[in-house]
Parts: structure tokens; C-alpha cells; sequence
């Protein structure tokens, strides 16, 4: 057996991890007794030599450790893990996360759960884990148990992060899908009383936009009798609640036909579970913000904008703020008077400030009279305990 990995770190990266956050990046680390191999646990010393901290190593990322502990020895292992797992599970039973019509929500949230890397969402009976670190590979058979026995799921699908899956293969012998029994996908859950399908094994994310859900409540709520536009439709979760809620009509949006196609079954699995009320439904595959700068003006009643990260990296960070200017600009275009935007951006390299502020200047800039509804940020479920956490922020603006 090697030696235990044991780094010592630069003072930032040490006041960093001591006031709480879990990344230490590689310029960060000072030194090390030996290269370390993916996936395994490191020791932290501080500069007096006291024990700081123990997190997962990665030397082929520039987040070299991932911080899970801090000050406090403890032992790691199965038990370790599995009262992290409860944990996380107590949070989301003390904010109602499950319960009252909703069989889909996240257990897990990563970092923010103190499980660096690690992402479980429930649909209904199956569990999805998404791992986008080497760590939980080789942890993966005690991972599985831990799950299996705190949050009693009848199937589990793996799902691993798009730069793992070779690394996962070649080292571990580890691929995408069910483990043990085969379950269903998609999958059907329900959220607010609505039934939606998840594609666990393709969709994107864990196959559903689940950190979507409040949004979609709240955007529900304003819908009736208005002619609804879900931009960046995806599988159509906000025009779903829309069309309860009584829309007149509910059009998605989306350059993807394979989104479009899974729009409308969810419509059609409602409707026919008698969820929902007759409602006119239309699709467009286009892309959106060609789509806006030319459609009919004046044309719906409320525009929801929810695309995905125009800012993948932080120097993406102004040309996405003026993507997200040009979408608000469009969809106010086709927005007619007394109307309602929604617009939501899941970029955490665009500041929720700055968002805010991008989507109300543009707002003022059109001319029209504008009121603020509301702004919102996470919900219980998705925990972001530091700054890299927070990505999904969404403002509601009324224009008259
Ligand atoms: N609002 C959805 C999630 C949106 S995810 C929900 O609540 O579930 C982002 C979606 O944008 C994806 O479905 C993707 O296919 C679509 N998309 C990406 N680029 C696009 C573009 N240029 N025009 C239209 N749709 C696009």
C-alpha cells in the first residue's frame, strides 16, 4: 500500500477551505509527497502541521482536491458516507421536498451536501447517480449499498459525466446504466400532482430539469387565460403547468425535435390521466433567438426564456449577458401588453445581480411600463452552500 496523500496548500487556498469552501485548485496546492492518483482521498496539513482537512485528489483536474471534511479527523468509510446520505435526506424530509404529489426531487446536490461530485435524483422508485468525479468509482460498490439502504429506491441508474466515462471504462470497468434490476425509461414521476416523464438514460442532466420545479409552480400560477410562449421548452415542464392552470394556449420552443417529441407526451400523459384541462398546443423547432427577432410581434400573453448556460466558462461571461439581453429584448417583442416574462439563466459564471439587472435595464429600454413580480434563486432541494454552487436564478417582470 502507498502512503496516505498528504498536501499542504498555499495560505489562500487554506483560509479558503477553513472558511468553508470545498475546491482547492491546483495553483492552490504547495506540496505533496507523492503525484497521487485519481479518486483518492488526500490529507490536508496545515502550516503548524495540524490536521485541516480530507478531500478527494484529482490530478487530471483543475480542481485538484475536493473538500469533504475540514478540521475534525474522522474515519472514511461505509457508515462515514451513509450518515452523509442522511443527512442530505433530513433536509429535504425537514422542507417537505417529497410528499403532497411530488415523487421527483434531488437527494443528493453535491458539494452543497458535503458528497463532492456526487448528484442522486429520485423519480418516483428509480434513483439516478451522476458522478462527475474518479472518487465515487472507486467508492462505487459502497456508494451503491449506502443508497440502496438509506433511500430504499427499486432501481438505480449510473450516470457518469461526459469527460469520466473512458477514464471510468479503462480504469474502473465501470459504464452508463441500471444497476441490478432494470428499471423503466423513461421514467414516469409526478411533481405538484402533474405527471412527467424523465429520460434517465439519455435526457439531459439526470433527465429532467427538476431544479426548474418552483419556477414552473410560480409561472403555472400566472397563466390562466393567457397564450403562453416556453421558450427553451426541453420536455415542456413549464407549458404543463400552464395548461393547467387554464392557459389558452401553450406553445413550445425548442431546437431540439427529440425535446418537442417528449413536450408533448408529457402533455398527452396528463391529459389523459385527467390532470389537466383541453388545451391548444403547438411546437416549434427553431432556434430561439433567430425565432424572436423575427415572429409576429404582440402574440402571447406570458414568455417564458429559460435556455441553457450561454457561459460555460468565465470568459464567456459578457458575451452571455448580452445573449441574455437579446433573448429578454425578443421575447418582449412578442410579448403583448398586459404581459408577463420569465426569464432564468443557469450560467453560475453570470452573477445573480448582474442578470437581474440585464433583464430589468432591457425591460426599460422597450418603452413600456415595467413592474418586478419576483425574483428567485435555489429551492431546498438544491442546496449551494458557496459561490461556484449558485447557477439558477430566474425574475419575473410584468410589462404593461
Ligand atoms: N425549460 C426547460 C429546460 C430547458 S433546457 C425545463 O423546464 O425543463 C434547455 C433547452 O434549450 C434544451 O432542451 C435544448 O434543446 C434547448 N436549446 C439549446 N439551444 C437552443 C437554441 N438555440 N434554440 C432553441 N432551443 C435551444
Amino acid at each position: 500500500m502507498p502512503a496516505k496523500l498528504r498536501l499542504r496548500l498555499f495560505p489562500r487556498a487554506e483560509s479558503a477551505v477553513l472558511r468553508g469552501h470545498p475546491w482547492v485548485f491546483s495553483d492552490g496546492v504547495k506540496e505533496q509527497n507523492r503525484p497521487g492518483e485519481p479518486g483518492e482521498v488526500a490529507v490536508v496539513y496545515d502550516r503548524s502541521d495540524r490536521f485541516l482537512a480530507l478531500g478527494f485528489f484529482d490530478p487530471l483536474s483543475p480542481i485538484r482536491l475536493r473538500v469533504f471534511q475540514v478540521r475534525k479527523p474522522v474515519l472514511v468509510g461505509e457508515a462515514f458516507w451513509r450518515e452523509r446520505i442522511r443527512c442530505a435526506r433530513a433536509l429535504r424530509e425537514a422542507s417537505s421536498v417529497f410528499g403532497s404529489g411530488t415523487t421527483g426531487g434531488r437527494w443528493i446536490n453535491g458539494e452543497s451536501d458535503a458528497l463532492p461530485g456526487l448528484v442522486v435524483d429520485r423519480y418516483d422508485t428509480t434513483l439516478v447517480v451522476k458522478i462527475y468525479i474518479p472518487a465515487w468509482l472507486e467508492l462505487l460498490d459502497s456508494l451503491e449499498a449506502a443508497l440502496r439502504e438509506e433511500l430504499h429506491p427499486a432501481f438505480l441508474m449510473l450516470r457518469l459525466s461526459r469527460n469520466l466515462a473512458g477514464l471510468a471504462l479503462d480504469r474502473w470497468g465501470v459504464s452508463e446504466g441500471f444497476r441490478g434490476d432494470s428499471g423503466l425509461d423513461p421514467v414516469v414521476f409526478e411533481e405538484n400532482g402533474l405527471l412527467f416523464e424523465a429520460q434517465v438514460r439519455q435526457g439531459q442532466k439526470t433527465g429532467f430539469f427538476l431544479d426548474q420545479r418552483e419556477n414552473r409552480q410560480r409561472v403555472g400560477e400566472m397563466s390562466r387565460d393567457r397564450d403562453v410562449l416556453n421558450v427553451f421548452s426541453y420536455s415542456g415542464g413549464f407549458s404543463v403547468y400552464a395548461a393547467r392552470a387554464g392557459a389558452r394556449s401553450v406553445t413550445d420552443l425548442d431546437i431540439s425535435a427529440h425535446a418537442l417529441e417528449s413536450a408533448r407526451r408529457n402533455l398527452r400523459l396528463n391529459a389523459s390521466a385527467s390532470r389537466l384541462p383541453p388545451v391548444e398546443h403547438h411546437c416549434l423547432q427553431a432556434d430561439a433567438f433567430e425565432w424572436l427577432r423575427s415572429s409576429p410581434a404582440s402574440t402571447y400573453g406570458v414568455v417564458v426564456l429559460d435556455p441553457p448556460s450561454l457561459a460555460p466558462r468565465e470568459a464567456n461571461r459578457s458575451a452571455a449577458l448580452e445573449g441574455y439581453a437579446a433573448l429578454a429584448s425578443g421575447g418582449i417583442r412578442v410579448l403583448r401588453r398586459d404581459g408577463i416574462l420569465v426569464s432564468a439563466s443557469c450560467s453560475s459564471h453570470v452573477h445573480q445581480e448582474e442578470f437581474f439587472d440585464t433583464v430589468r435595464r432591457t425591460a426599460h429600454r422597450s418603452g413600456r411600463r415595467v413592474r418586478e413580480l419576483w425574483t428567485s434563486g435555489h429551492a431546498p432541494d438544491h442546496p449551494a452552500t458557496f459561490p461556484e454552487a449558485h447557477y439558477l436564478k430566474a425574475i419575473c417582470l410584468h410589462l404593461d
